[in-house]
């Protein structure tokens, strides 16, 4: 008969290993865990961007082991989910090493690793992706007009983007396509889209514009396309069923009767439902953002970095959840834009 001291430092190791779950102020479990790598990208979206984007010096970015360092606290405290995402994800140097040491943590504490991209790399990275256990991707494509394409993008071409979204199925990857709506510019194409999703067999998720970034307030309202009128548009033509699929996200989906289609609405403007979030963001330079739509963050790259055992960086990560805020306060309403947020979205990561 062994005695308990035995037995205790037998499973020492796997206690250590289980530290108690973050739970915010508000009861929210943070399951969810977005990272940025990089604040850089190949396009220049007109929503997202400037044209003539500054990016943050090469030298303020985390390295990659540093950004798996963070990843595998949270996913010991608790993240089961975590999506890659930008700037643009694949245009970091070396990001494949980061996705095999994730990979590895996929069903050792890590449910789901998955990726947003903007589908240029992905003819060049989308077997290894595959090959790291992401099994599902999203792919932001706002219309398949090639000239509007190359507009809205400012530096993108739709043909390399539709290679990669072939590469990816071709790699066995599920494809969730991402479309901003915007007023005026894809309104007249939301069944082009509908169509082309059903036949190519990907989900399809309408985005509201959200007040990222100085673009100028005039722009912001122009461009705001409410998803209640896509919603009106597209019961038109299909019937609805509203389903009670929830992500922990502002992502509400709707079944389309007749093509059996799955389309999600994401709606931060016109509903907000903050109350189920879930997740938490992570910048490359080491900032979390407890709300993507408040400006309060706590900076984790001083804990990481002054210690190198992770107990300083653990009670730096539970500190900053205790200030996760209710909600995001963005408004569109009155025709003026509110509850703005300086950063544009490819620093926090969309
Ligand atoms: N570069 C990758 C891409 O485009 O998928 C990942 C980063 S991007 C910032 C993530 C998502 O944010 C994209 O789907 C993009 O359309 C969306 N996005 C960017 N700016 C936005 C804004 N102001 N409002 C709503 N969505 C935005
Ligand atoms: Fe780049 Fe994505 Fe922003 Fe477009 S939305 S500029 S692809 S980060």
């Amino acid at each position: 008969m062994k005695g308990a001291g035995f037995y205790l430092a037998a499973f020492a190791p796997i206690l250590a290993c289980m530290t108690a779950p973050l739970i915010d102020p508000f009861a929210r479990a943070i399951s969810y865990l977005r990272v940025s790598v990089t604040d850089r990208c190949d396009f220049r979206c007109a929503y997202c961007m400037t044209e003539h984007m500054t990016f943050l010096p090469k030298a303020e970015l985390l390295s990659l082991e540093e950004l798996e360092r963070l990843c595998s606290a949270f996913i010991r405290m608790g993240v089961q989910k975590l999506r890659i995402t930008g700037g643009e994800p694949l245009v970091r140097k070396g990001i494949m090493t980061f996705f095999e040491a994730m990979g590895r943590q996929v069903g050792a504490g890590l449910q789901e690793l998955t990726v947003t991209t903007n589908g240029s790399q992905l003819r060049k990275y989308a077997a290894d992706l595959a090959a790291c256990g992401v099994k599902r991707i999203n792919v932001s494509l706002d219309t398949l007009d090639d000239a509007k394409f190359a507009d809205i993008t400012r530096w993108g071409r739709l043909p390399q983007v539709l290679d990669g979204i072939a590469a990816a199925q071709e790699a066995g990857l599920r494809v969730k396509i991402n479309a901003v709506a915007l007023k005026g510019f894809n309104e007249s194409e939301l069944f082009t889209l509908v169509d082309w999703c059903a036949r190519e067999g990907h989900d399809l998720t309408f985005i509201e514009v959200m007040p990222m970034g100085d673009m100028g307030e005039a722009q912001r309202v122009d461009q705001y396309w409410p998803l209640s009128d896509l919603r009106a548009r597209l019961a038109e033509r299909f019937t609805l069923v509203e389903l009670d699929e929830r992500t922990g996200g502002p992502a509400r989906y709707l079944r389309l009767v007749e093509t059996g289609q799955k389309i999600g609405l994401i709606t931060p403007l016109t509903h907000n439902f903050c109350e189920s979030c879930n997740r938490v963001r992570l910048t490359c330079t080491g900032e979390l953002y407890m709300c993507l739509g408040q400006e309060d963050m706590a900076d984790l790259r001083a804990p990481l970095r002054a210690n190198a055992s992770d107990a300083g960086l653990e009670a730096a990560i539970r500190s900053a959840i205790t200030r996760k805020p209710k909600g995001h306060d963005f408004d569109y309403s009155r025709a003026k834009v509110a509850g703005q947020v300086s950063r544009h979205m490819s620093h926090t990561g969309g």
